[in-house]
C-alpha cells in the first residue's frame, strides 16, 4: 500500500500548509475538515491537497487523527475564495478560512452530534385525551411540556430539553404507550412543489417604473454583473432586491442569493420582509448568519447553506465567506456601511469581497444605497459597474422631506438661547408633532450623559487612568465609563485634585438630550435607543417595536436609530452636534457624515405625511451641509471624487497600514521604524510611497500604546506584491506586543 499525505490548512499566522501522513479508513478529500495533533495540541484544520510524497522526513511526520465524513468537503470554489482573500489581506490560507466557519465545525468531538438531524415528535389522539390527567397537578414542567408538544404539529428534541431537562426519558415513556409519534424533519415538512412559485402572495406593491426597470436589468444579466443600486431612502431598494430574487428562482429553482445588511438589528425586519415574500419556499429554505446566533444555531445555518437546502442566506458582513455550493446573486444592501469592514483578524471588506466572488462565479451582484462610498461610486462612474436610479420614493406622494439648517449663531444673536442644546425652532417642531400625534426623531452621534467631567476651579478633567481619553459620564448608571476600555467608576462627589464640589457635566449625550427632552416638551414620551440602553439581547428589537406601536412620541438615539429603519409616523428629524464630523483629520469623514445625515433624514415622511429634517449647526453656508438640503448625493460625490483626485486620496491611490502596539510610544514608534527602513529593498516598494510611524489620535487604550505608518502606491499590484515580500520580515522583528496589516484601511 502506498502512502497518502495530506497538506493542512491550520489557524495560525503562517502562510504555509502542513504536512501529516493520513492512514484512516475513509478517503482523504480537498476540502474535508481534520483534527490533527499540532504542538501540544490537536487542532482542526481543512484538506488543501492531498499527495503521494512529502518533503518532510517520515520521522518529523504525524497522523491525521480523525476525518470528518459527515459534512460534504468544501468546494474548490470556495477554497479559492478563502485563498484569494487570505493573499490579498495578508493572512494565511487557515487564519482565513477556519474563522470562516461555526465554532461547533473547529471542534472535532461536536462533529457526530452536529450533523445529526434533530428528532421531533408529535402528540396522537390517544396522548391528547390521555396526558391532562396522566400527569400529576404540581409537575409545571412536564404539564408545560405536553401543553407544548400537543400545540404544535410537531416538537423538536432541543424545544423540548428547554421546557422539561428529562425530556429525552419522558418522550421515550410516551412513545411506549402510544402518546406520541416520531415527526419527519425540520426541512422536509413543506410541500416541495411550492418552490415552483417563489412569490406565493398576489398583493405585491405595484412596482414604480425606475425599480421595474432595475429589476428588469438585473434579472436578465449574464455572467459577472456588478450593479450599483441608488436609490434614495425611502425608494423601496428592498422590493427590488424581493423581484429580482423572485424572477433567479423561478428561472432556476435550485439557486442559492446571499444577502448582506450592515447591522443584526436589522435583520430582523429584513427577514419578516423576504419570510413573507417567499413564505411558499420550504420551511429552513430562508437563513440568516450574524454573530448574535447561538452557537448550534448558526452551526444548522451554516450547514444549511452548505448543502444547499437554505436557498437565501440573510447575514451580516461574516456571511460573506459561507459556503453556498449554488450561489447565483449576492445583494449588498447599505453597501457604504463602515460594518462592512472588519476590525480585528482579518481585516476584509464584505463589499469588496462580495464583488471579487460574483466576478469569481460569473454571478450578479448589487450594491445598494442612497449615498453609496464613493470607491463604489467611481467605479459606476467609470462605467465599470452599471447604474441603476431610484429617485423617487415608492410609496405615492412620500417626498422626501424638506431639510433645513438652523443657525446657531444667528439664533444666539437675535436672543433666541437655546436650552441645553436645543434650539428654539426644533423645540417648537417638537411641541407641533407631540400636539398632531406624530413621532419625531432626535439623532447625535454621543451616548453618555456627557462626554466631559471637568472642575471649574482647578482644571481637572475626568480620565481614564488605562488611556488617553476622558472618561463618558453615564447619568442613570451614575458611573464614569471609558468608551475605549470599559473602565468604570463612581462618580466622585468632588474633585479629586481640589476637593471643589461643584464639579460639574460639560457637553451632551443622548442621556442627557433624553433628560432635556423630557422637560422642554412636556407630556412626550421619549425613548432613547443607544449601545448603553440596548445592551441586553433583544433589548434593541423589543424598543424599536414600541417606536412601531406608536408608544413613543420622541425617539433619541445615536446611529444605531439611523439606519434602514421605516419609521411609519416619522415626520421630523432633529439632528445635533453634526459639526463636529466638519473638521475632522480623517478625509473619509465628510463622506461618513453625509452618508450618515442623508440616513437619518430618511427616516422623515416615509408613508405619505410630509416629512421635516432640522440639522442644528454653526456653519451653515458649509458646502456638505448645502448638498444635504438640496438632497444632492452626486454634486456631493463628484465635488468629493474631484477633490480626493487633486489631494491623490483613494480612491485615486490604494493604500495600507501597519499598526503596532507597545508598551510605550517609542517602542511602537521604534518597530514601526524599522519596519518602513526594511520595506524599502523590496520588490514593488520602489512605486509605494511610506510615511512615517504617527501615534493614533487615541495613543494610549487599555495601557497600551499604539502608532500607525501609512502606505501608498498607484499600482495595487506593485502594493500587494511589497507586502507580500514584507510579511516574513515583519514577523522577524521584536519589540512591540502586536502588530497587524491592513489592506484598504478605513480609518486613516
Ligand atoms: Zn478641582
Ligand atoms: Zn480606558
Amino acid at each position: 500500500m502506498t502512502d497518502i499525505f495530506v497538506r493542512v490548512a491550520i489557524d495560525q499566522p503562517m502562510s504555509v500548509l502542513f504536512d501529516y501522513r493520513y492512514s484512516l479508513a475513509a478517503e482523504p478529500v480537498v476540502g474535508s475538515l481534520v483534527e490533527v495533533p499540532f504542538g501540544r495540541r490537536d487542532v482542526v484544520g481543512l484538506i488543501c491537497e492531498v499527495a503521494s510524497t512529502s518533503g518532510i522526513p517520515a520521522a518529523k511526520l504525524r497522523d491525521v487523527t480523525r476525518i470528518c465524513t459527515d459534512c460534504p468537503p468544501l468546494s474548490a470554489q470556495w477554497l479559492l475564495l478563502a485563498g484569494f482573500a487570505a493573499e490579498y489581506y495578508q493572512r494565511g490560507l487557515g487564519e482565513v478560512a477556519l474563522p470562516a466557519l461555526p465554532q461547533a465545525l473547529r471542534d472535532a468531538s461536536r462533529w457526530n452530534r452536529l450533523l445529526a438531524v434533530e428528532e421531533r415528535f408529535s402528540m396522537l389522539a390517544a396522548g391528547r385525551a390521555a396526558l391532562p390527567d396522566a400527569l400529576p397537578t404540581r409537575a409545571i414542567a412536564l404539564r408545560r411540556l405536553a401543553e407544548a408538544t400537543a400545540a404544535q404539529e410537531s416538537i423538536g428534541m432541543s424545544e423540548a430539553r428547554a421546557l422539561h431537562p428529562k425530556a429525552s426519558a419522558t418522550f421515550v415513556d410516551w412513545l411506549a404507550l402510544g402518546w406520541i409519534q416520531r415527526a419527519a424533519p425540520e426541512n422536509e415538512r413543506s410541500a416541495p412543489e411550492a418552490a415552483a412559485s417563489p412569490t406565493g402572495s398576489s398583493l405585491l406593491p405595484q412596482l414604480t417604473g425606475e425599480q421595474r426597470e432595475a429589476v428588469d436589468a438585473i434579472a436578465s444579466a449574464q455572467g459577472f454583473a456588478p450593479f450599483l443600486l441608488h436609490g434614495v431612502t425611502g425608494s423601496g431598494k428592498t422590493e427590488v432586491y424581493l423581484r429580482a430574487l423572485a424572477a433567479l428562482l423561478v428561472k432556476r429553482p435550485d439557486a442559492q442569493a446571499l444577502v448582506l445588511v450592515p447591522e443584526i438589528n436589522l435583520t430582523p425586519q429584513f427577514e419578516s420582509a423576504f419570510r413573507a415574500r417567499f413564505s411558499a419556499l420550504a420551511a429552513g429554505s430562508i437563513v440568516t448568519m450574524h454573530s448574535g446566533l447561538a452557537e448550534g444555531e448558526r452551526a444548522r445555518n451554516w450547514l444549511a447553506a452548505h448543502t444547499g437546502s437554505a436557498r437565501i442566506v440573510l447575514g451580516t458582513r461574516l456571511a460573506i465567506l459561507a459556503s453556498m455550493p449554488d450561489l447565483a446573486m449576492i445583494v449588498v444592501d447599505e453597501e457604504h456601511d463602515p460594518a462592512y469592514k472588519q476590525q480585528e483578524g482579518l481585516r476584509y471588506s464584505a463589499r469588496d469581497l462580495a464583488v471579487y466572488r460574483a466576478k469569481q462565479l460569473e454571478i450578479p451582484v448589487v450594491l445598494g444605497s442612497a449615498t453609496p462610498s464613493l470607491e463604489t461610486w467611481w467605479q459606476a462612474e467609470q462605467g465599470r459597474y452599471t447604474r441603476l436610479t431610484l429617485a423617487r420614493r415608492a410609496v405615492a406622494d412620500a417626498a422626501l422631506p424638506a431639510v433645513r439648517l438652523i443657525d446657531l449663531e444667528e439664533e444666539r444673536q437675535r436672543g433666541r438661547a437655546s436650552v441645553e442644546g436645543l434650539s428654539g425652532p426644533l423645540i417648537a417642531a417638537l411641541k407641533s408633532r407631540l400636539e398632531r400625534g406624530e413621532q419625531s426623531l432626535v439623532f447625535l452621534n454621543r451616548r453618555g450623559y456627557a462626554p466631559i467631567l471637568s472642575c471649574d476651579a482647578c482644571g481637572w478633567v475626568a480620565g481614564c487612568p488605562r488611556c488617553s481619553a476622558y472618561a463618558v459620564l453615564h447619568k442613570p448608571e451614575r458611573a464614569l465609563r471609558c468608551h475605549h476600555c470599559g473602565w468604570e467608576s463612581r462618580i466622585p462627589k468632588a474633585c479629586p485634585e481640589c476637593g471643589n464640589v461643584d464639579i460639574a457635566p460639560m457637553g451632551r449625550g443622548t442621556q442627557r438630550v433624553e433628560e432635556t427632552l423630557a422637560s422642554v416638551v412636556p407630556g412626550a414620551r421619549v425613548l432613547r435607543i443607544d449601545a448603553d440602553s440596548t445592551r441586553r439581547k433583544g433589548s434593541a428589537q423589543a424598543l424599536f417595536s414600541d417606536v412601531h406601536a406608536g408608544e413613543v412620541d420622541i425617539l433619541v438615539g445615536t446611529q444605531m436609530i439611523a439606519k434602514g429603519h421605516d419609521f411609519r409616523r416619522v415626520t421630523l428629524v432633529g439632528v445635533l452636534n453634526a459639526d463636529t464630523a466638519l473638521f475632522s483629520h480623517d478625509f473619509r469623514a465628510s463622506e461618513r457624515l453625509f452618508a450618515q445625515l442623508t440616513q437619518v433624514s430618511g427616516r422623515a415622511g416615509r408613508a405619505g405625511l410630509p416629512g421635516e429634517v432640522m440639522i442644528q449647526t454653526r456653519y451653515p453656508r458649509h458646502a456638505l451641509y448645502l448638498a444635504l438640503s438640496r438632497q444632492d448625493y452626486v454634486g456631493f460625490a463628484n465635488a468629493t471624487l474631484a477633490e480626493r483626485r487633486d489631494a491623490r486620496l483613494p480612491p485615486f491611490v490604494y493604500q495600507a497600514m501597519l499598526r503596532a502596539e507597545g508598551r510605550t510610544l517609542e517602542a511602537a514608534i521604534a518597530f514601526l521604524e524599522e519596519a518602513g527602513a526594511a520595506f524599502a529593498p523590496l520588490p514593488g516598494a520602489d512605486r509605494v510611497t511610506v510615511y512615517d510611524p504617527v501615534p493614533l489620535t487615541i495613543v494610549k487604550v487599555f495601557n497600551v500604546h499604539r502608532a500607525q505608518l501609512l502606505l501608498e502606491s498607484g499600482s495595487r499590484a506593485a502594493l500587494q506584491s511589497a507586502l507580500r515580500a514584507w510579511q516574513p520580515v515583519l514577523r522577524s522583528l521584536k519589540g512591540v506586543l502586536r502588530w497587524n496589516v491592513e489592506v484598504d484601511p478605513l480609518d486613516v
